[in-house]
């Protein structure tokens, strides 16, 4: 730990990008595969890997409770020392120079007192804190703290330490970055670059991949021209969770799209994990599914970041893995391998339930995609993704080998009913807009509502005049306003919602245009609203799978 900090002050007291680099590059290169990994984490200001899903959950009172009775310093004395750095860990370091028992640590000692802070509650986390505090010398403990608090303060981005690996161990920088990609993890990659395997297209199970992404486009001609291939596969784009599972023998893990573990949250999926019969690493979508019927996201999300899931919830919102992607199998990585081969080795495992694949259909010019694509929405699925069946999986990319192909469902023309101040770029100016669509039954306007985007600046102050003006009802932040200014809205879905007299929420609302055409009279009415998400977002009719998938 002693090297590490050294090491440390050192790229600290650099000033020129240059020698920091080179002076970490130095360090990381003395050290073994183990210490290497966990200085590379350290050193990018984190206390654990990105892919674990851990915090220390250890906040200022504990730490400075700690300091205190180590350095048997009040609270006021360390209230000054911290003025004069303003840094917890510069200040950790002084407070507690002289009154420490400094013995050798290492990085290992390091992480398993993280681990302890981490699993420890409350105020317990206090106690294991403290005797790694005790032992170390004060420029240890600056650096320990500095990990602690997530800052290193040293001037060095992650774009640093990926410089300072590619020059340790002479591999190319855009190696180190492509690698990164791959792993999402900074010590993975440089336990890599150091063992040479610097060839992006290994995967390590349990090292989530960044998740291959896709470009969005309007319509089916447009898939056939950005994508130049003269056939594509399409499937569902189905509305649940990204997830990446990972199987070696009794091990599983899963990642969220932010690489995240979320294990504990689908215990359905681990549980059945015997059945798949060999080492895996699947990119899929976590769908809630009941009795042979998909479950609206509304329903998924009562299921997501569970640390814990009681059987009741399982039971009435049980998950299914619907995957379309296979990057990894027995021992042999996947990635370079084109979508088709990929594909054939996934239908070849003989998957049974919860773990379902993908449908699947080819299209061979616009008009066949676009039957497909008015299939799929007829079946209440919002779009397709649209597959180069010749591409290889590309982590972290959103290229133009995976499109999405997605319009909007139908646009609502609505009226303002009420406005609210923006803030930050839209402060000064009324830039939020609650609207509303008619009860036919009583004529009254309900809200469904409130949309933020899809105006220009110069047309948000010109209707910043126009709402003062139109204001019924001052309420500070909100005001209400007569109902004149219609627009037609673009919306993702609509749920139910208590939120709104109306009963019902259309999400991700954008203003497409201002109808300065259309009569209030004439805006959309709530039976409409109620008919489309009957239509789009209700108990779904259908269960879009494939067939290949349920035998
Ligand atoms: P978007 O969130 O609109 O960027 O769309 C991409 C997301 O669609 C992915 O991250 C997946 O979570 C989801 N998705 C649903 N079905 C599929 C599929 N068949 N292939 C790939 N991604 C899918």
């Amino acid at each position: 730990m002693l090297e590490f900090s050294q090491a440390g002050a050192a790229v600290g007291a650099a000033s020129a990008t240059l020698e920091k680099t080179r002076t970490l590059a130095a360090y990381f290169r003395t050290l073994t595969e183990e210490d290497l990994r966990r200085a590379a984490v350290y050193m990018s200001g984190r206390a654990f890997p990105p892919s674990r899903r851990r915090t220390l959950g250890l906040g200022w009172s504990t730490l400075s409770k700690v300091v205190s009775s180590v350095s048997r310093r009040d609270e006021q004395e360390l209230g000054r020392i911290f003025r004069k750095h303003s840094d917890l860990g510069d200040w950790a370091g002084e407070a507690l120079d002289g009154s420490t028992q400094p013995a050798p640590m290492t990085l290992q000692d390091v992480e398993a007192t993280l681990e302890a802070i981490r699993n420890a509650r409350g105020n317990a986390k206090a106690a294991p804190l403290e005797a790694m505090l005790r032992r170390m010398d004060p420029e240890s403990a600056r650096f320990f703290i500095k990990i602690i608090s997530g800052e290193m303060r040293i001037g060095l981005s992650e774009g640093l330490v990926e410089a300072a690996i590619a020059e340790a161990f002479g591999v190319p920088i855009t190696q180190v970055k492509r690698l990164h990609l791959v792993t999402g993890d900074i010590g993975e990659t440089a336990a890599r670059c150091k063992r040479g395997e610097f060839e992006a297209s290994t995967i390590t199970l349990f090292q989530p991949v960044r998740f291959m992404l896709a470009s969005p486009v309007e319509t089916p001609n447009e898939v056939f021209e950005r994508m130049g291939a003269d056939k594509v596969w399409t499937e569902e784009k189905y509305d649940g969770v990204r997830c990446q599972m990972h199987r070696q023998a009794s091990r599983v893990e899963l990642f969220s799209r932010d690489l995240k573990e979320t294990t504990a949250a689908f215990p359905e999926l681990i549980e059945a994990a015997p059945s798949i019969g060999h080492d895996v690493l699947f990119d899929a979508e976590v769908l809630a599914h009941r009795d042979g019927r998909v479950l609206r996201f509304f329903e998924l999300q009562r299921r997501l970041g569970r640390k814990q899931v009681d059987p009741e919830l399982r039971r009435e919102v049980p998950v299914v893995l619907v995957i379309f992607d296979l990057l990894w199998l027995d021992g042999r990585t996947l990635l370079d391998e084109p979508l088709t081969t990929r594909r054939k080795l996934l239908e070849g495992l003989g998957l049974e339930h919860p773990y379902l694949l993908a449908r699947l259909e080819e299209a061979t010019d616009p008009d066949h995609l676009d039957r497909i694509f008015a299939e799929t929405r007829a079946r209440g699925n919002e779009g397709l993704m649209v597959k180069d069946p010749l591409s290889p999986y590309t982590p972290g990319r959103r290229g133009l080998a995976w499109l999405k192909l997605k319009r909007p469902l139908a646009t609502l023309d609505v009226v303002v009913t009420a406005v609210e101040w923006g803030h930050g770029k839209r402060r000064g100016v009324l830039s939020d807009y609650t609207f509303a669509v008619r009860d036919t039954s009583n004529g009254r306007l309900v809200n469904v509502g409130k949309a933020y985007t899809g105006l220009t600046d110069a047309e948000i102050a010109e209707f910043t005049k126009r709402f003062l003006d139109m204001t019924i009802e001052d309420r500070g932040h909100v005001r209400l306003v007569r109902p004149e200014v219609v627009l037609e809205v673009a919306f993702d879905s609509i749920q139910h919602s208590g939120r709104h007299l109306s009963g019902y929420a259309l999400r991700f609302p954008r203003i497409v245009r201002i109808r300065e055409d259309k009569p209030v009279e004439e805006i959309d009415t709530l039976e409409r609203v109620a008919e489309l998400y009957d239509r789009y977002f209700g108990e779904r009719s259908e269960v879009p799978l494939s067939e290949v998938a349920e035998t």
